[in-house]
């Protein structure tokens, strides 16, 4: 997938030059000078949305700042389950931290579109609100999955690896999950 960033480009008029030349000067140099704009991440939902299947819903995505998403959080998801219709806000790169690597934030605005979408695909199923941790896990790794298949080598899982289950509590009732024609 072709990504193109856009580079914050300031215009300024004549007698503002000289006087924005140094500060422009010193934003030059910061890692963080990159700016992924509306239509980028709404073609990062729309092949996604495609791959998962997601097309009997109506979603949007948008790009936020950080006073609009919860602490220490890069996006969320709402969503009306009989109306088929979410809205993904995904974190604008411009909150991201000034050290990180801007193809490092283009990637992860697209991993929370990918997450966001995950969400959806089990919002179908009962929700156990005292299990949003567990969610979150399994849905870090779901998107782990595909974005490093489609990202190849490059791409760096965010999900941790589980704790092994010591042996004598690993045995627990069966539970089988079909695989239907
Ligand atoms: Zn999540």
């Amino acid at each position: 997938m072709k990504i193109s960033v856009a580079v914050l480009t300031v215009v300024f008029s004549a007698p503002q030059l000289a006087a924005q030349t140094l500060a422009l000067a010193n934003y030059v140099g910061l890692p963080n000078l990159c700016v992924v704009q509306e239509h980028e991440v709404s073609n990062w939902l729309k092949t996604w949305q495609k791959r998962l299947r997601l097309d009997a819903w109506h979603i949007e995505v948008r790009i936020v700042p950080k006073s609009e998403l919860k602490p220490d959080t890069l996006g969320n998801l709402k969503w009306k389950l009989i109306q088929r219709t979410a809205i993904i806000s995904v974190l604008g790169s411009l909150g991201y931290d000034r050290s990180s690597l801007c193809s490092e934030i283009v990637q992860d605005m697209e991993y929370t579109v990918v997450h966001e979408l995950i969400h959806l695909q089990l919002s179908v199923l009962p929700r156990d609100l005292n299990k949003k941790d567990i969610e979150e896990d399994v849905v870090n790794r779901m998107t782990d999955a595909l974005m490093s298949l489609d990202k190849g080598s490059e791409f760096l899982a965010r999900s941790s690896i589980p704790p092994k289950i010591p042996e004598a509590k690993a045995v627990g009732k069966v539970t089988i999950a079909d695989r239907k024609q």
